[in-house]
């Protein structure tokens, strides 16, 4: 492995602002390279990645939990399409069409759109497009959407799109508060739940009409890019509403395909939350970092929760992104590695002087409740405080 292959522009902090026409109100937002701290934590990562026992076992269990993802995702579709399935074996499929679904997305779609599930950029766009045919979303807008947006200006007002959620919800205490979000703490799950819906039918299509995602341009795609997006959106139709309604009857097809795309986003959106959404994480605005400059690494660390670093299964279920730090940092290392990669990151950290966040998953949760009930909170205190000062009468 080298510098290059698990550096992209990404990681490496190479961040100027990518938008353009869009976005000529908002302030330049740039984070400093490099820095002692990520030279350091890398040196040792590539030294224990380099290692050949390492490298041979581990392209081997990356695969074998692809293969495993998209049986569970085939078998179960066929049990409900062919198998004639009574109802307790076709709640069972049901099931597992869900859990197929997140573990695709999770440890294939995720790791290949991000450079890491291949050596070769075509191989891994071409992994990618699970997103479009499986998932229903655009791999090209995604990448825009969580590589840019997100991975770059991680709990970045206005730049990162997961955390820029107004005039619904207000995520960070930097977001000008709303008498309606007294309630977000109630009804921002159901909008979670619509996530992958809302990304299935308009969401694409507006962010191309728009040309951006968060701050970050968005060109319309062309060629094999087009191609890719028509075609993985046919494909979807295909077999998630049209083979079905050949074989039930069209409330049915609604209805499960309803509770499938919410279940799906609720998965997604809980695992988001847990890892920036939370009081511990920090949050920022353009403004404040065109006052302060930062190091990336040291912003990513400190705007990011690592969960459940002891439970292997929900680290495997999950694709590693419990360990969303690690993640974070080397975004196009393959998320198998990222367990081994804790104690790396973790002691640079420490010796750094950097709050390396972990919590259980119920802390987690806790800790993301807090954050809500915080922003509810500020608005009532910002509320009280304009009312001490306007004239009365
Ligand atoms: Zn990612």
């Amino acid at each position: 492995m080298t510098q290059s292959r698990e550096g992209g522009d990404v990681q490496t902090g190479r961040v100027k602002r990518l938008s353009d026409a869009n976005a000529d109100a908002s302030p330049k937002v740039s984070f400093d390279n490099g820095g002692e701290f990520i030279r350091q934590t890398r040196r040792d990562v590539e030294e224990y990645l380099s290692a050949r026992r390492v490298r041979a076992r581990g392209r081997a269990q990356l695969y074998a939990k692809g293969v495993i993802a998209f049986a569970v995702l085939l078998s179960s579709w066929l049990m409900l399409m062919v198998g004639h399935p009574g109802v307790w074996l076709g709640l069972l499929s049901f099931g597992g069409l869900i859990f197929g679904t997140s573990l695709t997305a999770f440890s294939v779609m995720h790791d290949a759109n991000h450079g890491a599930y291949f050596r070769k950029r075509r191989l891994n766009h071409l992994m990618g497009w699970t997103a479009d045919s499986l998932l229903g979303l655009s791999s090209y807008a995604w990448r825009v959407k969580h590589n840019v947006a997100h991975h770059t200006y991680t709990n970045v007002d206005g730049y990162d799109a997961d955390i820029t959620q107004v005039p619904f919800a207000r995520l960070m205490p930097v977001q000008e508060p709303r008498p309606w979000y007294r309630l977000q703490h109630y009804y921002i799950w159901f909008l979670y739940c619509l996530m992958a819906l809302r990304w299935q039918t308009i969401g694409d299509v507006a962010a191309f009409v728009r040309g951006t995602i968060g701050n970050s341009a968005l060109r319309v795609p062309r060629g094999w890019d087009l191609a890719g997006l028509v075609g993985g959106k046919v494909i979807f139709v295909s077999w998630a509403i049209v083979v079905p309604l050949l074989v039930y009857p069209w409330w049915g097809v609604v209805v499960a395909y309803l509770v499938y795309s919410m279940v799906v986003s609720l998965i997604m959106a809980v695992t988001f939350q847990l890892a920036h959404c939370v009081e511990e994480a920090d949050f920022t605005s353009a403004e404040q970092l065109a006052a302060e400059r930062r190091l990336w690494a040291v912003h990513e660390v400190e705007t990011t929760v690592d969960f459940c670093p002891r439970n292997r299964v929900l680290t495997w279920s999950l694709g590693g992104l419990n360990f969303q730090i690690e993640h974070h940092l080397f975004p196009r290392v393959p998320h198998h590695r990222y367990r081994a990669m804790r104690p790396i990151v973790r002691a640079f950290c420490r010796k750094r002087g950097l709050a390396y966040e972990e919590a259980s998953f119920g802390r987690a949760l806790a800790m993301v409740g807090r954050h809500l009930g915080a922003m509810t909170a500020a608005y009532v205190a910002s509320r009280s405080a304009r009312a001490a000062v306007l004239p009365v009468g």
